[in-house]
């Protein structure tokens, strides 16, 4: 399990951690002021550094190689995270397992565990659920994913039709 990417996202596409985690990847939003920072949590934390600033490609600790960064080009999020997918060969997503708001990986609960938790209507349609440790939001494959599950929904589609790439997960409704 460890054996997968983890990312640190610069702050000029933020919007790129809630997608990252949304495939099932640990990804953390650089919070920090500095560039020396960043690349600095991206080497203790093996992490891949992903920004759109070219600066921080010239540090040293990027150009020896210590830390793998990606520079991605301008346009929308999508094709943003079409680059990170592609460039970086990322091929085994694993969707409804991070909590898209702090980072946690999500814990399997039984339909029956979150009976008085979430809406009736939606206890009565899915059978599958994951709990956050940390804030304890309910997560289903549901609407509840709100915009975030339309964007994978296109995301999922563009993955699976164009690179023929398989989602361990059935996201589909
Ligand atoms: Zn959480």
């Amino acid at each position: 399990m460890n054996d997968r990417p983890q990312f640190i996202v610069d702050q000029n596409i933020g919007k790129l951690t809630k997608l990252l985690r949304l495939l099932g990847y640990d990804t953390k939003f650089f919070t920090g002021e500095t560039d020396a920072q960043l690349v600095e949590i991206a080497q203790k934390e093996s992490r891949n550094l992903l920004t759109r600033d070219t600066h921080i490609l010239e540090r040293r600790a990027i150009t020896s190689g210590r830390v793998k960064a990606l520079l991605l080009g301008s346009g929308t999020i999508e094709n943003q995270i079409r680059q990170v997918v592609s460039d970086l060969h990322l091929d085994n997503f694993q969707p409804f397992t991070i909590c898209l708001e702090d980072n946690r990986p999500l814990i399997a609960r039984a339909r029956e565990e979150v009976k008085n938790r979430v809406p009736i209507y939606v206890w009565k349609t899915q059978p599958e659920y994951v709990e956050c440790p940390e804030c304890h939001r309910i997560y289903w494959k549901g609407t509840h994913w709100g915009a975030m599950t339309l964007r994978l929904e296109k995301l999922t589609q563009y993955i699976q039709k164009e690179l023929k790439w398989n989602f361990k997960d059935d996201t589909s409704n």
